[in-house]
C-alpha cells in the first residue's frame, strides 16, 4: 500500500534490528518474582518488551525466561511477535540462547535489554542501535554523581576513586550478531558480566552513549512506583479539524457509530469527519502530514471505507515513532443530528479505536446559534485535540 515506513531511523545504517529481552533470573531481592509486579495494568517484563519494540516495532523479539516459565509466558505473548526461549544457567547463557534462537545474519543489530528495566526512553534505544551499527559494540551509560570509595575487608575506606572517567552501565546493549558471535567463538574466558564486558576483554571496542539514568532496575518493592513516577516521557498534543456537508441518502457515521438521522454526511470514505479530525490530530502530534497525504481522496481504495481504518492506520504510524495516544477532546459544531444521546456510545467507541479508556475521551457538541453554514444546517464541523506520549 505504499504505507510501509521506509524512515532510516527505524533500520540503523540499513541493518534489520532484533531485540532480545532477558528475564530468566532469579529475584531473590524481591522476595517474589519482580517481573510480574504491575503498573498500570502491565507487568514489569510487558514494559520493559513493549519499551523496546516502541523504538522498533518491527523488530523480531526474543524474549529469554526461566525454563520452568516457557509453557506460562508462551500462552501470554503473541507468538508472531515474541519468541520465548528457555534461558540458561547463568545471565550469558541466557542471552546466547535468544540470539541463537534469533538466527541473525552477521550485520544484523541485536540490542540486549534486562527484563527488569521497564522504562528506558525510545530515544535511547535507538541511540544505542545506531551507535552499535557505526561500532561494532556499544552500551547505554549513565553518569556517576556520588563521590565512589574504594573499601577494605574491614570496611575502611583505602582511596577515593576519581569518578571523572566512570559511568554506569545501563541496557540496552547493541551489537553486530558477527561481533558477538566472533566473541563467543574465541573467547578462554568462561564468565563475564554482560556481553560489553567478553568483548572488552578480548581488547574490542566497545562505544559509550549517554542514556536517562532514570533507566533503572526494578530490584525492591516500591521501585517501579517510583520509577513509573521519575520517568522521562515527551508529550505532543496534536489538532485535526474537518468538515463535511450534509446529504441526503448517506448515513450519519460520526466517532465510528452510525446515528439516526434524516441526513448523512457527504464524503469520499463513509465521510466521518469526527474521526478524520482525530486522524489529522493523531498525524500532526508527530509530524506526519494531515489524512489528505496519506488517504488521498482520488485513489478509489479508500471509497466508501470505514473512516476506522484511518484512525488505525495513524496510530500504527505513530507507534513507529514510539508514540500512543494517552487522550482526545473532540468538539462537533452541528445543528444536528443531536449528540447527548448517543455520548456515551460514540465515546466507548474512540476510545476502543485509540486504545485508552472511556473517560480520557471529551467528547462535546455545540450549536452555532443560527449563524454561517453550521447554523444554516448545511453540514458540521469536528475538531479533535489529541495527545501523544513518547517514553
Ligand atoms: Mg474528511
Amino acid at each position: 500500500m505504499g504505507f510501509e515506513t521506509k524512515n532510516a531511523n527505524l533500520r540503523p545504517a540499513g541493518n534489520p534490528v532484533a531485540i532480545v529481552v532477558v528475564a530468566a533470573g532469579t529475584s531473590r531481592r524481591f522476595g517474589k518474582d519482580k517481573l510480574t509486579e504491575q503498573w498500570r495494568g502491565r507487568t514489569v517484563l510487558e514494559h520493559a518488551v513493549s519499551a523496546m519494540r516502541a523504538a522498533y516495532p518491527a523488530a523480531r523479539v526474543a524474549l529469554v525466561v526461566r525454563p520452568d516459565r516457557v509453557e506460562t509466558e508462551r500462552d501470554r505473548w503473541d507468538a508472531s511477535s515474541v519468541l520465548i526461549v528457555p534461558g540458561g544457567e547463568r545471565r550469558q547463557d541466557s542471552v546466547r540462547n535468544g540470539v541463537t534462537a534469533l538466527d541473525l545474519d552477521d550485520d544484523a543489530l541485536v540490542l540486549v535489554h534486562d527484563g527488569a528495566r521497564p522504562f528506558v526512553p525510545v530515544r535511547d534505544v535507538r541511540a544505542v542501535a545506531e551507535a552499535a551499527a557505526r561500532e561494532g559494540a556499544a552500551v547505554l551509560v549513565a553518569p556517576i554523581h556520588d563521590t565512589v570509595k574504594r573499601v577494605d575487608s574491614d570496611g575502611f575506606v583505602v582511596a577515593t576513586v576519581p569518578r571523572e572517567r566512570l559511568v554506569r552501565s545501563l541496557t540496552p546493549q547493541g551489537f553486530r550478531a558477527g561481533v558477538l558471535r566472533g566473541a563467543w567463538a574465541t573467547t578462554q574466558a568462561l564468565e563475564w558480566t554482560d556481553e560489553a564486558a567478553l568483548i572488552e576483554s578480548l581488547g574490542g571496542r566497545v562505544a559509550t552513549v549517554p542514556g536517562d539514568a532514570r533507566n533503572m532496575k526494578v530490584t525492591r518493592p516500591g521501585d517501579l512506583e517510583a520509577l513509573a513516577g521519575a520517568r522521562a516521557s515527551r508529550i505532543r498534543v496534536g489538532q485535526g479539524v474537518d468538515v463535511h456537508p450534509f446529504a441526503a441518502e448517506r448515513a450519519m457515521w460520526l466517532c465510528g457509530v452510525e446515528l439516526p438521522s434524516e441526513v448523512g454526511l457527504d464524503g469520499h470514505s463513509d465521510a466521518d469527519a469526527a474521526l478524520h479530525a482525530v486522524t489529522d490530530g493523531i498525524l500532526g502530534a508527530c509530524g506526519q502530514g494531515d489524512i489528505g497525504q496519506h488517504f488521498p481522496p482520488s485513489d478509489p481504495q479508500w471509497r466508501g471505507v470505514a473512516s476506522s481504518r484511518f484512525v488505525e492506520r495513524a496510530l500504527k504510524l505513530a507507534a513507529e515513532r514510539g508514540w500512543r495516544v494517552v487522550s482526545c477532546d473532540l468538539t462537533i459544531l452541528a445543528e444536528r443530528p443531536r449528540i447527548g444521546p448517543h455520548r456515551d456510545a460514540m465515546r466507548a467507541r474512540l476510545a476502543e479505536l485509540l486504545g485508552i479508556d472511556a473517560e480520557d475521551v471529551g467528547l462535546k457538541a455545540t450549536t452555532c446559534e443560527g449563524m454561517g453554514f453550521v447554523g444554516r444546517s448545511e453540514g458540521l464541523v469536528a475538531i479533535a485535540l489529541v495527545t501523544l506520549e513518547q517514553r
